[in-house]
């Protein structure tokens, strides 16, 4: 079968199956069998494929249209530039929470912190480590530290620090939120408390897709009684863990701006909301005060 003959079926398989972003899918998928570029693809649309590519390949297509995101079949996903593993242990990166790593790297240059200088940073829940990894690449002399409950996340993470050049850049930390380093007496060391953390509500489950339902991990996303929990244990534990004037960084959930502020009220200030490229509210930024 030609090359363009299999992506036009295995499209139409997907399409079928009402998977999002199906174009991109068919072609992910078979940039991954083939091992080549996207480019590739559309240079070689006579190409003759084996049986078993062929095979292969709506193999590939029909596991995408049972509702497996793209990632989780070829084990990748870019994030901040950077080509990360990812399996259903963690969450798959998504573009959205790059505003997080923009967010600490914007205060950082506003503090007039040269980027080389800063600085101590822990990065809460961090899954597949994209949020950590991003920052120790554009921080050359941060210290990193990035904690999961997870162990198998963590593993993922610190293999993505490694096939990055990073794994002496980032600490991983076993252990729910900030807990690994509230044990001492006076614990307040950090100058960010980055987190991307677990905020579906439970009542919103319906509402989120079936790839992220079904396939992605339930500790990464949610399913939670209110959507906002995590950041009510999390922000007290920001608070004994940071440096004064030291700052937290969160993603956040659709519509779930002003809950999550009311959660900011004492021992914070200079509280920032940041949309994300669809103009929803997306990252809050604040500072402890003192
Ligand atoms: N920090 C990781 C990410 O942003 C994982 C987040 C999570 O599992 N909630 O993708």
């Amino acid at each position: 079968m030609q090359l363009r003959v299999a992506l036009r079926t295995g499209l139409k398989s997907l399409l079928e199956h009402q998977v999002p972003s199906a174009d991109l899918a068919a072609e992910l998928l078979l940039m991954h069998l083939l091992r080549q570029e996207r480019a590739f693809l559309y240079t070689h649309p006579d190409l003759d494929l084996s049986d078993q590519q062929v095979d292969s390949y709506f193999r590939l297509i029909s596991e995408r249209s049972s509702g497996r995101p793209t990632q989780y079949i070829t084990g990748h996903q870019e994030f901040w530039g950077l080509d990360f593993e990812v399996n259903p242990a963690v969450l798959i990166p998504r573009p959205e929470t790059e505003h997080v790593v923009e967010a600490v790297l914007d205060l950082i240059s506003q503090q007039k912190l040269s980027g080389g200088a800063c600085c101590r940073i822990v990065d809460v829940g961090t899954g597949s480590g994209c949020i950590a990894v991003a920052l120790a690449s554009e921080l050359p002399l941060a210290s990193v530290f990035a904690t999961d409950i997870s162990p198998a996340a963590l593993e993922v993470a610190a293999r993505n620090a490694a096939r990055l050049g990073m794994e002496k850049r980032v600490e991983f930390i076993e252990g729910d939120l900030l807990a690994p380093f509230l044990e001492s007496e006076s614990p307040r060391a950090f100058d960010f408390v980055v987190s991307n953390p677990p905020y579906v509500a439970r009542a919103e489950r319906e509402s989120v897709q079936r790839e992220v339902r079904d396939f992605e991990p339930r500790l990464a996303w949610g399913d939670l009684a209110q959507g906002e929990e995590i950041y009510g244990r999390l922000f007290p534990q920001a608070l004994r863990a940071l440096k004064p004037g030291g700052h937290v960084a969160v993603e956040i959930g659709y519509k779930m701006k002003d809950a999550v502020l009311g959660l900011l009220k004492t021992g914070w200030v200079e509280t920032k909301v940041i949309p994300d490229l669809a103009g929803i509210p997306r990252v809050i930024t604040a500072r402890k005060s003192g």
